[in-house]
């Protein structure tokens, strides 16, 4: 097929250890799938589920450098496991959900918080407040196959040395299970797709000059500055 104009790159995410990469179709991310960030949010985990939204693929930074963004005067860091998919479908049920997963990183949700306040007060979408330009940083992908499935350890978030973010991987209401399968009823998930799986909560402004330290346990280190 020849295209009337270039054809924009394909999104991808280097994989540990390898020189091939893990192409990327979507990212979907689960909001407040961490009771305590739920309710520093203003939510209640009891009574409001967790739910997802979409970044854009090509909003992934590999590079370690997060551009301030525009238009924001309050930007966000939420640091998050990433699990990436090697198959995907329609109404997949629990007990087949972990043989969709390629294998895991660690990732930010950088988030616009003024822009998606006024979202939210307004009932419009949140776009302008997460799938802005360089919105998703990620580590190389660690497969499942060299890992397993983590499903507790501690994830953290230092910035400038500092501990703001702690949480373990067991806190989260939807195990990635849930997640798969719950998804995989209102979108067709495929290969290559992306799940954030949310954020525990001390979520805080980052500001130009900040070095950001993410961490989980069993999967890796996330470095990125703020430029
Ligand atoms: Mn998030």
């Amino acid at each position: 097929m020849d295209f009337v104009i270039a054809q924009p790159a394909q999104a991808f995410v280097p994989v540990k250890g390898s020189v091939a990469a893990f192409p990327v179709h979507r990212i979907y991310c689960v909001g407040r799938n961490y009771a305590a960030h739920a309710i520093e949010m203003g939510g209640d985990p009891d009574r409001d589920p967790p739910f997802f939204f979409q970044k854009n693929p090509d909003n992934l930074v590999l590079d370690g450098a997060f551009p301030y963004p525009t238009a924001s005067n309050d930007v966000h860091h939420e640091i998050e496991m990433a699990v990436a998919l090697k198959s995907g479908g329609n109404d997949i049920p629990l007990a087949k959900a972990m043989d969709c997963v390629y294998g895991y990183g660690v990732a930010l949700d950088m988030t616009r918080r003024d822009l998606q306040g006024k979202a939210k007060d307004q009932g419009r979408p949140w776009e302008v407040g997460k799938a802005f330009e360089a919105s998703a940083p990620c580590t190389a992908l660690v497969p499942a196959s060299e890992i397993g499935h983590p499903s507790k350890g501690a994830i953290w978030l230092d910035v400038n040395g500092q501990r703001k973010q702690t949480g373990d991987l067991n806190q989260m209401i939807w195990k990635v299970p849930e997640m798969i399968s719950y998804l995989s009823g209102l979108f067709t998930l495929r290969a290559g797709d992306l799940i954030l799986s949310g954020t525990p909560s001390g979520v805080g402004a980052v500001n130009r000059g900040d070095r950001l330290h993410g961490h989980i346990d069993g999967i890796g280190d996330l470095e990125v500055r703020v430029v």
